[in-house]
């Protein structure tokens, strides 16, 4: 399990969800992300102008993105209720049938992590998602019979970290899906620059620029890593951000330059140290790290993946050149090599 404590969890904790005033509420306010924003504004014009919902969009990317934002942009833009609910929540087929009964025409329903609905409850979101119905089921045994209730129009948007765990039914369902990417540094520095505005504390170009490039792509860590350099320029410094004193709170975090925390560097040198650079299978890095399989694929791969620091191989991960650039590690001979070829 992830330590809460953890500064660049990208998974919601407390302090996160105090913050609503860092959310973005319309487009314009929402940074990054240009292709998706473009495609959806224009699948929304369109929608408004045949006065008819949008259709039913999946959100798929890693944790902290933006995809909760984005969907209640989404509601707001188009003037209906956000409604939110999540995969785990659902329990029993009865809760998602209540839900969807008491949508209005037009809502936007958000279902976080969709990947994680039962079987059972999936089954009533096909009809519902298709033709706006509930099948019910009435009776038992040879006195059973199905009833169709109608469902007013609605918007589902679902919202996932790994498409590739949803049934093929539920994402055929989907007729507008997107990836969300990883923001680049400078995309983030303007995140940070924005929320320092919000939270009324100064801060310079390099100093949000240093913090967005230890965030890991991922706008929920620097807001949070603001918020904790914040206060460091307030109780070290004079309560402004600059660079010296966001490298100074951020090395006191142990994030290093590149957002890499103590987990990353661990899994790197074990891999180097004691595995030759990999292949090293994931269950391999889930012991090493003390995470489970599925944080180290959702959360820590991604970005090691964009950095270039690790490949994905048939037979596991491997660490790059970069990273033993990185962590100052003399890479063996025979890799080296073996890096070239492939390379070739
Ligand atoms: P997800 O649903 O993908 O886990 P969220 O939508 O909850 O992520 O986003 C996490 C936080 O990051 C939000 O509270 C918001 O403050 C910030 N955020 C996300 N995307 C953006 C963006 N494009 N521009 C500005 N802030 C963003």
């Amino acid at each position: 399990m992830m330590d809460d404590a953890r500064m660049i969890t990208p998974d919601l904790r407390m302090d996160d969800e105090q913050d609503n005033r860092l959310r973005p509420r319309t487009l314009a306010d929402y940074f990054g992300q240009t292709k998706i924003k473009e495609s959806l504004s224009v699948y929304m014009q369109a929608a408004v102008e045949r006065n008819e919902p949008l259709d039913h969009i999946l959100l798929y990317g890693p944790p902290g993105l933006g995809k909760t934002t984005l969907a209640n942009i989404v509601a707001s833009e188009m003037g209906h209720n956000f409604r939110i609910t999540s995969g785990p929540a659902i329990e029993r087929p009865a809760d998602l049938v209540s839900i969807l009964s008491n949508l209005n025409p037009g809502d936007v329903l958000f279902i976080d992590e969709i990947h994680r609905l039962s079987h059972a409850v999936e089954e009533i979101l096909y009809p519902a998602m298709e033709d706006f119905a509930l099948d019910i089921i009435m009776g038992k045994g040879a006195m059973a019979h199905s009833m169709r209730i109608k469902l007013p129009q609605f918007t589902l948007i679902g919202a996932t970290t790994r498409a590739g765990m949803l049934t093929s039914p539920l994402r055929d369902r989907f007729l507008i899906s997107f990836r969300l990417e990883l923001y680049t540094p400078e995309e983030l520095s303007v995140i940070v620059m924005r929320s320092a505005r919000i939270l009324g504390v100064k801060c310079t170009q390099e100093g949000a620029l240093e913090i967005a490039a230890r965030s890991r792509g991922t706008p929920r860590i620097a807001n949070r890593m603001i918020k904790r350099v914040r206060d460091y320029a307030q109780v070290k410094g004079t309560g402004g951000i600059d660079l010296a004193i966001a490298e100074e709170a951020l090395n006191m975090l142990e994030v290093d330059r590149l957002g890499l925390d103590k987990t990353d560097r661990t899994m790197l040198r074990t891999m180097m140290e004691k595995f030759g650079g990999g292949p090293v299978g994931l269950d391999t890095l889930a012991a090493i790290t003390g995470e489970d399989a599925a944080t180290i694929e959702d959360v820590y791969e991604p970005y090691l993946l964009q950095l270039g620091y690790i490949m994905r191989t048939p037979r596991g991960r491997v660490c790059t050149p970069l990273a033993y650039e990185h962590m100052g590690i003399r890479m063996p001979v025979q890799k080296e090599s073996a890096q070239t070829k492939m390379d070739i």
